[in-house]
C-alpha cells in the first residue's frame, strides 16, 4: 500500500544523505498521508545506500504497524514524529537530523539566533526542547511546546527536528536550520566568541506581510 509515497520517503532519505545533512545511519524521515492519516517512516539502522521501499513501515497514529514487508524495525525516534503530527494537524512531513552545526547548538543548549533572513522559512525560532533519553516518550513530548511556536526546533544534546506542509518542505527547513546555524558559529567565530544580535522579530514580521 502507498508504494508511491514509500519511493518519495526513499528518495528525500537519501538526498538528506548526499546532502551531508544525515550521515551514516542518523536521521530519520516521516510523511503522513492525506487520505489514510497513516504514517510512513525510515527505518532504524538501515544505511541508506541500500534503503528501499520495502524497509518503509507504515503505522497508525498511534504506532501501530500496518505495513511493513522487510525485517526492518521501523525509526527509533517514531514517538517523535508521532507526537509532532497529533499536536500538529498542519503537518504531512517530519524530518529528524543530527547536521553539525545545529547539533552543536544544541549539545550547548543554546537556540539558534535568526542573525538572517532565512530563518523566516522554519518559522524564526529554533527552541531548545530539554534533554531527554533517545527513543523515550519523554523526548518526544519534550518537542511539543517549541512546536507550538515554530515549525524547528533543537533536541539538547542530540539534534533537530523540522516539520512541514510535506516531507520536502520539512526537508528544506532542515536544511536551512544548518544553514543559519553554519552562519551562527561563523559570526559568533569572527565576532570573537561574541554571539551575534538577531534581527528583530518586527523585521522579519515586516517582510512576511509585505
Ligand atoms: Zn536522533
Amino acid at each position: 500500500m502507498l508504494e508511491q509515497l514509500k519511493e518519495h520517503v526513499v528518495q528525500i532519505a537519501k538526498e538528506a544523505d548526499k546532502s551531508g545533512l544525515c550521515k551514516h545511519k542518523s536521521g530519520n524521515f516521516s510523511i503522513r498521508d492525506k487520505e489514510t492519516g497513516y504514517i510512513l517512516i525510515t527505518p532504524s539502522g538501515v544505511a541508506r545506500e541500500v534503503l528501499k521501499a520495502d524497509d518503509i513501515a507504515v503505522v497508525d497514529i498511534d504506532g501501530n504497524i500496518v505495513e511493513l514487508k522487510s525485517d526492518a524495525k521501523p525509526s527509533s525516534e517514531l514517538k517523535v514524529h508521532l507526537v509532532a503530527y497529533r499536536e500538529r494537524e498542519d503537518v504531512f512531513g517530519v524530518c529528524h537530523t543530527h547536521s553539525h552545526y545545529a547539533t552543536a547548538f544544541a549539545v550547548q543548549g543554546i537556540e539558534i539566533k535568526p542573525v538572517v533572513f532565512e530563518a523566516l522559512v522554519y518559522g524564526v525560532r529554533t527552541p531548545v526542547a530539554k534533554y531527554q533519553r533517545p527513543g523515550t516518550q519523554e523526548l518526544a513530548n519534550s518537542i511539543i511546546e517549541s512546536l507550538s511556536i515554530s515549525d524547528a526546533c533543537l533536541l539538547e544534546k542530540h539534534g533537530v527536528i523540522a516539520v512541514g506542509k510535506d516531507l520536502v518542505d520539512a526537508y528544506l527547513k532542515a536544511q536551512y536550520v544548518e544553514d543559519v546555524a553554519e552562519i551562527a558559529y561563523y559570526s559568533t567565530v569572527l565576532g570573537g566568541g561574541k554571539l551575534p544580535e538577531a534581527i528583530p522579530q518586527e523585521d522579519f514580521d515586516a517582510v512576511m506581510h509585505a
